[in-house]
């Protein structure tokens, strides 16, 4: 049948069930399905909105979902996928249920490159979200330079056994990426992600020579329980528990784990113990930004964190190392994550504000000046809107906005690419309008 000459007036949505029916049924080739997709343009008679995968159904993907389906005139079709498909149900239905549209629901794993090239093939996908977990950064790239589809991470590939972080394999991928005509963006949450773009705002708007960077992270929230993490806690205690690295006069400097804390006054919070820690945005900052003489990153820690954390390394129960026990070996690190608080559970119970922002020195027309760019975000209102807490809701919202502004053109190339490397300006202003609105202080 051809769809072109009839009068046929279906949904797109409608249609869009009609081709995956068949799709599953015959497993058509790619050929066909391009083909069915050009029709529904004409039997729709519009041009067709945009197909975007999620994949990783936690607290930050559940805000993913949620803030893709407030800007469906972009995000036309939506599919969560992650390992245990209950969980994408779980979301799909809370949008629904706001009256935000449908989010089609799938089962992947994330660290076999074939079946997510099957899962974009299947929904043909325009750009995949990548949410789930550090480890799976490399096998979803490929399969986004396999199927040519643009790539969008929030997170820095970590391997599984090594409790390392760095954009090596990631940025050894830029070649792929051109090859393949695609957009690969990594680190689009807050912290990689936001702080970066403040930085190329500040970089653009306000200094010739940007020459100090410090990054300051406050969560304030408290959700009540004695320990528990923000967001997943294997990747959390990994970060906090390695030495921290900071960047001066061309070397990186390295200190021991929490061995360097200053007082920092939060706007809108107040002073907070603040820790110097190595964090990701830092590695290509310092390839991006020139002048740059020193970055630094600083995250609070409660006391009481802290001693609940210093017990649980002393006892072994962060390590990474596997153990035999009862002849089953297990990873403790992994164990602990099993037994604390699931943070996807944490947003109800989370009550109080973030801080995250940077602290830039610099010149500009000969003179020595200070800005200091920041977001205040609300735990609570971020559970209203999204049913997650602060930390998730803040990475959520840049994700969606980085695939948002790839989706539209206006951020565009080819190759792999850090967030300070693109105009920095409609990002801050999808910011503001999206819920994650900024401020900026000249500091005298
Ligand atoms: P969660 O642990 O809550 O969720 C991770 C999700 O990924 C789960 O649904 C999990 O599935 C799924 N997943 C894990 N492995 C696979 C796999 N092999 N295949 C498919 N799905 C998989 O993490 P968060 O939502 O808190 O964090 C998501 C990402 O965001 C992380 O990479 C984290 O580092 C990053 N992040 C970035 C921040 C930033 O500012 N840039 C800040 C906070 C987080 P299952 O439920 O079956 O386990």
């Amino acid at each position: 049948m051809d769809f072109t000459k009839t009068n046929l007036k279906i949904s797109g949505l409608e249609y869009y069930k009609i081709y995956l029916e068949i799709y599953t049924k015959y497993n058509l080739r790619n050929v066909y399905k391009r083909f069915m997709l050009i029709s529904l343009k004409k039997v729709t008679g519009k041009e067709m909105g945009k197909t975007a995968i999620i994949i990783g159904a936690g607290g930050v993907g559940r805000v993913v979902a949620h803030k893709t389906a407030q800007n469906r005139d972009i995000f036309e079709k939506i599919v969560l996928a992650s390992r245990t498909k209950s969980k994408c149900d779980a979301i799909a239905s809370e949008v629904a249920n706001r009256g935000l549209g449908e989010i089609i629901t799938d089962r992947v794993d994330g660290d076999n490159t074939d079946e997510v090239a099957e899962l974009i093939e299947k929904y043909q996908a325009d750009i995949v979200i990548n949410v789930a977990l550090p480890y799976q950064d490399l096998s979803i790239m490929d399969a986004c330079i396999k199927t040519k589809t643009h790539y969008l991470d929030t997170a820095n590939y970590e391997h599984p056994d090594t409790a390392k972080f760095e954009y090596k394999e990631q940025w050894a991928r830029d070649e792929a990426f051109k090859q393949a005509g695609v957009l690969g963006l990594l680190g689009s949450g807050f912290d990689p992600g936001v702080t970066n773009v403040f930085i190329a705002y500040a970089q653009k708007h306000h200094f010739d020579e940007i020459h100090y960077i410090d990054i300051f992270d406050c969560n304030d929230g408290d959700h009540g329980y004695p320990f528990a993490t923000n967001f997943n806690p294997e990747i959390n205690i990994r970060e906090i528990t390695a030495n921290g690295r900071y960047w001066e006069n061309g070397e990186w400097i390295e200190i021991p784990a929490l061995s360097k804390k200053i007082d920092w006054d939060y706007p809108e919070i107040g002073v907070r113990d603040s820790y110097l820690i190595y964090h990701e945005e830092m590695e290509s900052l310092v390839q991006n930004i020139p002048h740059l003489k020193r970055i630094r990153f600083f995250m609070t820690f409660s006391e009481k964190y802290l001693t609940h954390l210093r017990v649980l390394e002393n006892v072994g129960m962060t390590s990474i190392e596997p153990i035999n026990f009862n002849g089953q070996e297990i990873v403790p690190l992994q164990f602990l994550k099993a037994i604390l608080p699931d943070p996807a559970t944490l947003g109800e119970r989370t009550k109080g504000k973030t801080n995250i922002g940077v602290y830039v020195t610099g010149v500009k027309d000969g003179k020595e000046k200070t800005i200091y760019i920041y977001n205040v975000s609300q735990h609570e209102e971020a559970y209203r809107e999204t049913g997650a807490n602060g930390v998730s809701y803040t990475t959520g919202v840049p994700a969606m906005i980085g695939a948002k502004l790839i989706l539209e053109g206006k951020w565009n190339g080819e190759g792999v690419f850090n967030m300070e490397e693109f105009d920095p300006d409609p990002f801050m202003e999808e910011l503001n309008r999206q819920g994650l609105p900024w401020k900026l202080i000249e500091v005298e």
